[in-house]
Parts: structure tokens; C-alpha cells; sequence
């Protein structure tokens, strides 16, 4: 008789995690809670008919960077990627822009007197993405496959961005730096928020910021197929109460955070199993809004034209006095805004002529505040006439992001926040395993964290496998 799991959410751990179990031959059911499989790699029109939007990712560097998901066959199930002429476009008030292009030298280049010092920073990783990712994208307590290679990365990993923005002499390089490491969602000058920083200017070079054509969804699609081609199949609107229910299955994998694994298998656990995922930590939430647009945006510098990705903050002053607002559970005056324009690379996800935008800033975790003045309040300060475009528009509070996707707990969009601490124990020392041993839990509360490139189900599911012997 084939061995069966089961894996509670589909998001794209799950998916992953499903995937591994099913290569190695286990009947796989993965459960979802909501009627359409992706969790935060969704999408749907959310504003008027025609109007795709994603619900959550937008921009996948570590998705098509993925050493996993790059072993699979996606792109003969669906999934093609878009690369915008250049990833990333930073506006900054005198109205032009930093664009941070895709090549390294063509990047060295264009950052003039920093060129060299950025390109310093990276390169060793760009030239080795192949070798740097797996050993990134892990836990870090094995050993890595190359230590000297990680040993160079970690000696800047601890650094906060504020200390390695001082290696750049020009304001724009700086600023340009703070978004980067503001996807850390920690204040700027807390360790490890450098190591997001450099690791989302790697993957800039070493793999781009593409969009899948039609939007995330047709990643989620192109691992739902691929799962469907094994013994696995993905079956929607199953919210999983307990996981009891569950018993006859070999392997459980949960993607899912602490306080809802505690919820569906709490009886299942030790106390102190229980005590630990109950000392877990949320990170801040985001305030999201996804617009349907008559035009592209009317850009006050027209090269952010080129760029899928939009960071909008300002200097790296600002940007860090945002993020530090945030982490000490204030709402900033002027937020800063991650904002991505697919439609100017992908037409198929609006009527002809027609836009979407995809914007968020961060808040406390579980803000009920209304902060929509201010995230537009940035939008228009870069592109003054940006609100005459808007068709309609869909407010996500973190309330509302959570209510579609569970593990967005207060709107952390990260699964728990990744502080030194929570780096190291994530969610506990166990990582992957929990105290009863055929439960797994594999969502992004579990290394290597956040983002979408399937690594923490990938590792769970190898690690449920060599528990049930079949390693
Ligand atoms: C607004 C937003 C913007 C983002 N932008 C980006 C981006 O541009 N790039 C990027 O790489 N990442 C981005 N992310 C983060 C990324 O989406 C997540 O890191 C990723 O989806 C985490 O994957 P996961 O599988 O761990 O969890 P999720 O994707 O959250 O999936 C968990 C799934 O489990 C289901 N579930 C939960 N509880 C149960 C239950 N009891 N029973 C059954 N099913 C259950 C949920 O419904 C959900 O489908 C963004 C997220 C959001 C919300």
C-alpha cells in the first residue's frame, strides 16, 4: 500500500512540500481553506471585471531564483516569466529616478561614483547564485555546501543597512539601498536588515524581479499542475479544524504559523512544544491597496516606466524613519510604499489601454488605521495627477488581508518576524519538526522565511521523508 500525507494550505510551501512528498512516491491530498488554491500567491479581479489583480505576491525575484522551484518543469505548465527592461525604479523629489538595472556592469555604471562599491557588495553572489541560493535560502544550522562562499555573505548578513549604506557616497545609492532592505521589515539600523538588503540586490542581478504572465496565479496553477502529473492533487474550501481528522495519514505537513498549528493540533503537542509556538512572534502588518487604472502612472520622471517594481520613500533618512516608526508600533507620516505596475509588461491582465497598480506600506501588527490619505500622499508626491487615473480602487486592512488568507496573521505578510532570534529559532530550534513525529509545519514561520520560493515546505517535506524512512 502507497504511504499517504497530508498537507493543511497551498500556498506555495505547501505546494512545494506536496510536490517533494509526491516525487517520492506518497499519495499527497494537500487541503485549503480558501475556494482558490495560492494562499499569498494569488489572483483575482478585485476591483472591476477584467481588472487582475494579485492578492498578494506581485514580483518574484526568489520565485524564478528558487533552487527548487527552478528544478521543476513550470514553465510547461503555464508559468512564463516577464522581465521588465529594468527590475527596480527609485523616484526620488527633484524628479528624477535611480533605476537599478538588471546587468551588474551595466549597473555599476549607471551608479557612477558607488558603481564599484556596489558592485563589490554583490558580486561574488551574482557570480554564484547557483551555489549562493540553496545555501542561503536554508536553515542555518547545517553546514553550508560552501562555506567560504557564506562566510563572505555572513560577514556582511549581520550588518544593519545603515552601516553598509556608509560605504556609498551619493544620496541616491543610499536611498536606493533603503528599499531594498526595507523589505526586511525591520527598522534600518537592527542587524540582519543589511542582509535583505544585499540579498534582494543579488537577486536583482543574478535572476531580475520578473512578474508570471497573467499574474501570480499562474505560478500556483503551474505547481498545482505539476503536482496533479504525481499522486497529489489540491482539494479548496477544506478548512482544517484538527488535525485528528487527519490521523490516517503517514506525514502531516502544516502550512500554517504558530497560532494556527497551536489551534488545529494543540492536544497533539508537548506543553513545551506548545509553550514555544505560543512565544512566537508576529512581525508588522501591511496596508495594501490595488487599483484599476485609465493609464499607465503619470511618473513625475518617466524612466520608473521601466520597472516593474516602485519604491517610494524618498531618502534613506525617511525611508528608516518610517520602518523605525513602524517597528515601534507608530504609523508613519509619509510611509513607505513598495508599489508594482504590471500591466505595462503584461497587457493580459486589463482591458486594452487600461492599468492596474499593486501598493502597500507597513504597519504595526494589526493596525486598525486608515492609512490610505497617506499611502496615495506618496503615490502623488512622485506622480502628481495619480489619483485623477484611478478607475477604482480595494482597500486591504491587515484585518482584510488575514480574513482571505489566514496565515497573514495582523497582516504579517512575512510569517512572524525575522529578527535575530527568530532567524535562528524559526519557529523553534526543531525548525521543521514538532514534538508529535508525523507533524511537520512548513509555512514561512520556518526557515528560510518570507517570499515566495517554496524552500521552507521543500526542506520540511525532505525532512518528513528521512523521518518515515523513505530518504
Ligand atoms: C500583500 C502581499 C504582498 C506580497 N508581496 C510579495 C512579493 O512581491 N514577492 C514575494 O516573494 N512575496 C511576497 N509576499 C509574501 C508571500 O506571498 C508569502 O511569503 C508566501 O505566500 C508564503 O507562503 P506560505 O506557503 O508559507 O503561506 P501562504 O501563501 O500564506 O499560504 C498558506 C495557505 O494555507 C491556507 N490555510 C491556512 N490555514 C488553513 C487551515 N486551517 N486549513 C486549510 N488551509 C489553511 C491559507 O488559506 C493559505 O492558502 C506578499 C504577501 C502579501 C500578502
Amino acid at each position: 500500500m502507497s504511504r499517504k500525507a497530508c498537507v493543511v494550505g497551498s500556498g506555495p510551501n505547501g505546494l512545494a512540500a506536496a510536490i517533494v512528498l509526491a516525487q517520492a512516491g506518497l499519495r499527497v491530498e494537500v487541503l485549503e481553506a480558501e475556494p482558490t488554491p495560492g494562499g499569498g500567491v494569488r489572483t483575482m479581479e478585485l476591483t472591476l471585471p477584467g481588472f487582475l489583480h494579485d492578492f498578494g505576491s506581485a514580483v518574484h525575484p526568489l520565485g524564478a531564483g528558487s533552487p527548487f522551484f527552478s528544478s521543476l518543469p513550470l514553465q510547461t505548465h503555464g508559468l512564463e516569466w516577464i522581465h521588465s527592461p529594468a527590475p527596480l525604479a527609485h523616484p526620488l523629489d527633484d524628479g528624477t529616478a535611480v533605476i537599478l538595472e538588471r546587468n551588474l556592469e551595466d549597473a555599476r555604471i549607471s551608479l557612477g561614483q558607488d558603481g564599484n562599491a556596489w558592485s563589490g557588495l554583490v558580486r561574488p553572489f551574482v557570480e554564484n547564485w547557483r551555489e549562493f541560493a540553496p545555501d542561503v535560502l536554508r536553515p542555518i544550522s547545517g553546514i553550508p555546501k560552501h562555506p567560504w562562499l557564506m562566510a563572505r555573505f555572513g560577514m556582511r548578513a549581520l550588518l544593519s543597512a545603515k552601516t553598509i549604506a556608509h560605504r556609498f557616497h551619493s544620496e541616491r545609492t543610499r536611498a536606493l539601498f533603503a528599499g531594498l532592505a526595507a523589505h526586511s521589515f525591520l527598522g534600518l539600523d537592527e542587524p540582519l536588515s543589511g542582509a535583505f538588503g544585499v540579498i534582494f540586490a543579488i537577486s536583482v542581478h543574478a535572476v531580475g524581479w520578473p512578474i508570471p504572465r497573467g499574474g501570480a496565479q499562474s505560478l500556483t496553477n503551474a505547481l498545482c499542475r505539476y503536482l496533479s502529473t504525481f499522486d497529489g492533487k489540491v482539494t479548496t474550501s477544506s478548512r482544517v479544524e484538527s488535525l485528528t481528522a487527519l490521523s490516517d495519514n503517514d506525514v502531516i505537513l502544516c502550512d500554517v504559523t504558530p497560532r494556527q498549528l497551536l489551534a488545529i493540533g494543540g492536544q497533539r503537542f508537548s506543553e513545551s512544544y506548545r509553550r514555544r509556538l505560543r512565544e512566537f512572534r508576529y512581525g508588522c502588518g501591511v496596508f495594501k491597496v490595488d487599483y484599476a487604472l485609465s493609464g499607465p502612472i503619470p511618473w513625475k520622471a518617466p524612466e520608473c516606466l521601466r520597472a516593474a517594481t516602485v519604491h517610494l520613500g524618498g531618502n534613506f533618512e525617511e525611508i528608516a524613519a518610517s520602518e523605525k516608526a513602524m517597528r515601534n508600533g507608530r504609523h508613519a507620516d509619509r510611509p513607505f510604499v513598495l508599489l508594482a505596475q504590471p500591466t505595462i509588461f503584461d497587457p493580459s491582465r486589463a482591458p486594452a489601454g487600461k492599468h492596474t497598480a499593486w501598493a502597500y506600506c507597513h504597519v504595526p501588527n494589526g493596525s486598525k488605521v486608515d492609512m490610505l490619505e497617506k499611502l496615495e500622499g506618496q503615490i502623488e508626491r512622485f506622480a502628481p495627477g495619480f489619483r485623477e487615473c484611478v478607475v477604482a480602487r480595494r482597500v486591504f486592512s491587515p484585518a482584510a488581508l488575514e480574513s482571505l488568507d489566514a496565515n497573514l496573521v495582523g497582516g504579517d505578510i512575512a510569517g512572524g518576524v525575522m529578527d535575530l532570534h527568530q532567524f535562528l529559532f524559526r519557529p523553534t530550534w526543531q525548525h521543521y519538526a514538532t514534538s508529535a513525529k508525523d507533524v511537520f509545519i512548513c509555512s514561512s514561520s520556518t526557515p528560510p522565511g518570507g517570499g515566495v520560493h517554496g524552500m521552507c515546505g521543500y526542506h520540511a517535506a525532505m525532512r518528513a521523508l528521512a523521518r518515515v524512512h523513505i530518504r
